[in-house]
């Protein structure tokens, strides 16, 4: 089910509980969609660094990929999101090692599982990146060239070049020796995107972001967006946006029967709805105290910067029944509760039964401020750590 499309019927049949189960159905799918992302390439050139990165995870994380100088990647190893674990990312060995070896590599590794294939470099492609590329073709699955430690190559050549040193000319050099390569070895416009681990708001990561979110069915972007790292306003932005869309079927089922009513005012709420929603958005935004502490440590900055800018009383906190009743409650009435029009569009569409769109409305309200004050957090927190706070 892609909408839950039944809705209105269930609705117009005065059948609640079959439109709550078909909205349950649909947001449950919604969640939980699987993506498993492969990462593979030479031992050394930053494999598990990246996997980590990605989930917002330091190396020196217990819950990292080992990492190292020496080899670390021996088996397929997956490391689920930390916040959103239907999303893995595979650490696979390096082709051609002895458990692994070239011509039968796709196939150790149960190729069908992902959904696409990072190669990583952080030198020149070689014949087995190339060669791997090709088979992962082969097999109608996407690959995408990573070149990886851009930070250190911009770094050596500073030092080599002193005052002639240009980054966006050395980036472009890098760009154009790995594609000239990979033009060598057969690859037809081949795209690579220049990425550094330790900073994955630079170079060339949103664009790879990007470029996964164009290249995937629609049903599995929702899955990346939401695990994507915060490397943007813009990724906040498009996280902010998906929560949205999805409000209106939890002030549905939230304000569904056998509610609770909200103490002081006359709308019936189901609780554990919200505490679910709001748990969500604060672990889409890494506004949770586990993500925060991460993003600290990573940073190498005091918890208490990030804790000290936070305004909303629902992040970095644990979510329950009785705080988000008591931020409800607060909520009632206030001028941050406006009407939205698409309340009244979702109203007459489909027919919401008259005694539940007091709290349809209230629920669809406070659902949209929760959604906008931790989406500020977040925007506040990332500017503070990218050092773009001006009230400072
Ligand atoms: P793997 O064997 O491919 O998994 O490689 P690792 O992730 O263990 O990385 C090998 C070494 O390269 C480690 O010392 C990492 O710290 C370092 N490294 C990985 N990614 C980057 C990066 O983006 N920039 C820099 N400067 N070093 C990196």
């Amino acid at each position: 089910m892609t909408e839950p499309d039944q809705l209105e019927l269930s609705l117009e049949s005065n059948n609640q509980a079959l439109a709550d189960a078909k909205i349950q159905e649909y947001l449950d799918q919604q969640n939980n969609i699987p993506l498993n992302i492969a990462v593979t390439g030479e031992t050394g050139s930053g494999k598990s660094t990246f996997v980590n990165a990605f989930r917002g995870i330091d190396n020196r994380d217990e819950r990292a990929a080992p990492t190292g100088c020496v080899e670390t990647t021996l088996e397929v190893s997956p490391y689920p999101h930390p916040n959103y674990p239907n999303v893995t990312l595979w650490d696979l060995p390096a082709i051609g090692t002895t458990n692994f070896p070239a011509d039968n590599y796709l196939k150790l590794v149960g190729f069908e599982r992902f959904d696409f294939f990072i190669i990583i470099s952080d030198t020149r492609f070689r014949e087995s990146d190339v060669k791997l590329a090709q088979e992962i073709q082969r097999m109608k699955k996407k690959f995408y060239f990573v070149r990886s430690k851009i930070d250190s190559d911009l770094r050596n050549e500073e030092i080599s070049q002193g005052s002639r040193f240009n980054a966006e000319r050395c980036l472009q050099q890098i760009r154009d020796n790995c594609i000239q390569g990979l033009q060598r070895q057969g690859v037809e416009s081949p795209q690579v995107f220049l990425v550094s681990s330790f900073d994955l708001h630079l170079y060339d990561f949103t664009l790879l972001g990007d470029t996964f979110e164009g290249e995937l069915p629609a049903h599995k972007k929702h899955a990346l967006l939401l695990a994507m790292p915060n490397i943007s306003l813009e990724v906040i932005n498009k996280k902010k946006k998906a929560y949205q869309s999805k409000i209106k079927y939890y002030a549905m089922l939230s304000a569904g029967v056998a509610a609770v009513p909200v103490p002081g005012l006359s709308a019936a709420v189901d609780v554990g709805v919200l505490v679910s929603v709001v748990t969500q958005y604060v672990n889409g935004f890494g506004l949770d105290i586990l993500s925060l502490r991460r993003l600290t440590d990573r940073r190498g900055m005091p918890f208490r910067d990030l804790i000290n800018i936070i305004v909303s009383p629902l992040a970095a906190t644990e979510i329950t029944r009785d705080l988000v009743l008591k931020v409800l409650l607060r909520c009632a009435g206030t001028a941050a509760l406006m009407a939205a029009e698409e309340v009244f569009r979702f109203i007459s569409v489909f027919g919401i039964p008259a005694a539940m769109i007091l709290s349809f409305t209230f629920i669809y309200r406070a659902l949209n401020y929760f959604l906008d004050t931790l989406a500020e957090d977040a925007e506040r927190v990332f500017k503070r750590v990218m050092g773009l706070d001006t009230s400072l």
